[in-house]
């Protein structure tokens, strides 16, 4: 067979010869930009040059502060199809963290929309490695810096002469794409993504049990393209040919359904709270082109999932994964085998994460790291070996605690599985709090303890009918000392950003610890969960 490197390419020149007539909608802070795939690869091959003129290394990283936009997918083409790293960074996180994680990918070029400059610009100073920022006019007023890192990007596309030579990238395990996650221990780690990974999830996306993605499908991830490529669904979008619609920064529930009603939308994937944000939208919207809708990156809780059955008629499919695992691994659906369960259990099971789709393994182990059983109730720790699985993490923070000796990663997640291999996930063990889908580290929040009138505090995530998880504040007061829970928030909000304070904190005499004297937080979890039933 012909030794063919599965790379970005690949899809690229699919995509621009065959699905050149396909629609891209972009929402932006004025409006929407309604373009086609010709269009955007047209508009790619100039950034192409652009990146080359700007002298940008051949294998350096790009990275990316942008919401789901057009421009975003035209960088999401231009720089892994000129053999660099599409760095694409959460603009949600907190200033230090920010600066961490472009320091560490060592972020040669930044490209930054223009509502997400006043986020970034301040920061600059502190990234020794960026040459430029380009500031993408996605409408907002943010006055432009006067100053010669910073460019226009329209100015550098109009300038620019399209290459047009085809793309190539011969080898397929080069880097394409990095993106970070939250460290359990502090700062964030790095998870590279390589051309074949890439290539293969998009492809496994396509498959019928898992999103089952095709040419008739008009695709809206609003999930951000800062987390794990969307989910993987740009690139999916792009080999199969689907419209694609991307929401930019309207990203307001009456917004969100109204562009999905007007592009008659089949597909779209999204976190528990943006789901639960839309409800009220339903009955205002025609949504009945929806074919398919994902609720990923947590739980799906019971309520909600009852929602959309009888709201839509539609079932919310569960899908699990990790910024680790490219994302998707498990993506829920009824088999021959739950034919006779009854139309509420069918449901129940589509709201929880499902079996794995091809080419991923998991296992769940015990303590000692022995596989357990698969018979639906015997919790262990889940595991995942596969193609399109991380096998360490990038730049200074290896990590190796995340890997077993025979190289599967250690998910950090507590699941049951059962004989058709369908994942329940039932615990973490990873010491973080998911609020709305995004990562909140339960030890940066432990920076109340660098208040002086602080002896202890210890966090846990508590359950939330909103964001699914926030996080509860335990603290212990100096002798003499008698901080309100106001005065704690306070002091937080010099750390963290703003969405992580936890509105609850409670003053404890004494926090439990184990026996080897950390903080006893399964202790603080049961006897949260024990008071809130009572
Ligand atoms: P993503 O961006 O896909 O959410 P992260 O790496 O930020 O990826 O988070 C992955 C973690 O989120 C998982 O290890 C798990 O704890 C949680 N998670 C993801 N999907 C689910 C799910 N379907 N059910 C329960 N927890 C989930």
């Amino acid at each position: 067979m012909q030794d063919r490197p599965l790379s970005l390419p690949v899809i690229f020149h699919r995509v621009e010869r065959m699905f050149a007539h396909k629609r891209v909608i972009s929402a932006h802070s004025t409006g929407e930009t309604i373009t086609d795939w010709g269009e955007v690869c047209r508009r790619a091959r100039g950034l192409a040059e652009v990146l080359d003129r700007l002298g940008v290394p051949a294998d350096a990283r790009v990275g990316t502060f942008a919401w789901n936009s057009r421009r975003h997918v035209e960088l999401y083409l231009a720089v892994p199809c000129t053999g660099r790293v599409l760095h694409t960074i959460n603009h949600r996180l907190f200033g230090d963290q920010i600066r961490y994680i472009v320091n560490d990918a060592a972020d040669d070029i930044l490209f930054v929309d223009r509502s997400i400059l006043a986020t970034v610009w301040p920061l600059a100073n502190g990234f020794p490695t960026v040459r430029y920022i380009v500031v993408m006019d996605d409408g907002d007023q943010t006055p432009l810096p006067d100053d010669p890192r910073v460019l226009d990007y329209e100015q550098l596309l109009a300038q620019a002469s399209p290459r047009t030579a085809p793309f190539t990238v011969p080898d397929e395990n080069r880097a394409a794409a990095l993106c970070y996650t939250s460290g359990t221990t502090g700062n964030p780690k790095g998870v590279l993504y390589s051309h074949r990974s890439v290539v293969l999830h998009a492809l496994l996306l396509l498959t019928v049990d898992a999103f089952g993605l095709g040419e008739r499908d008009v695709v809206m991830p609003i999930v951000p393209m800062f987390h794990v490529n969307a989910w993987g669904l740009p690139y999916a979008a792009m080999l199969c040919g689907a419209d694609l619609v991307l929401p930019g920064p309207a990203m307001r529930p009456q917004s969100l359904a109204a562009q999905m009603a007007r592009h008659r939308v089949t597909f779209s994937g999204a976190v528990a709270t943006v789901w639960r944000s839309l409800l009220p939208q339903l009955d205002k919207h025609d949504l009945s082109s929806l074919r398919q809708i994902i609720s990923g990156g947590g739980a799906v809780d019971e309520a909600l999932s009852e929602a959309y059955r009888q709201r839509l008629g539609l079932a919310l499919t569960n899908a699990w994964g990790m910024t680790e695992t490219s994302p998707v691994v498990t993506v829920s659906r009824v088999a021959t085998v739950h034919d006779n369960l009854t139309r509420e259990q069918q449901r129940q099971l589509i709201a929880t994460p499902g079996p794995a789709i091809p080419l991923t393994e998991l296992r769940i182990v015990d303590e000692d790291g022995s596989e357990l059983p698969w018979d639906g109730s015997t919790p262990g720790e889940l595991q995942a070996a596969g193609a399109t699985i991380a096998s360490g993490y990038f730049g200074a923070r290896p990590a190796p605690e995340a890997f077993t000796d025979d190289g599967w990663l250690r998910t950090g997640d507590v699941a049951t599985i059962d004989q058709y291999g369908y994942v329940r996930i039932v615990d973490r063990t990873k010491d973080l709090v998911k609020s709305g889908g995004e990562w909140i580290s339960t030890v940066e929040l432990e920076a109340i303890m660098t208040d002086p009138r602080v002896a202890e505090a210890a966090i846990i995530g508590i359950e939330d009918p909103h964001w699914g998880e926030r996080p509860l504040a335990y603290v212990v007061s100096q002798p003499d000392q008698h901080p309100t829970a106001e005065d704690i928030r306070r002091h937080l909000g010099k750390h963290v950003a703003a969405w992580w304070i936890p509105e609850k904190v409670v003053f404890l005499d004494e926090i439990p610890k184990t026996a080897t004297g950390k903080f006893a937080k399964q202790t603080l979890r049961a006897r949260y969960r024990e008071q809130a039933a009572n």
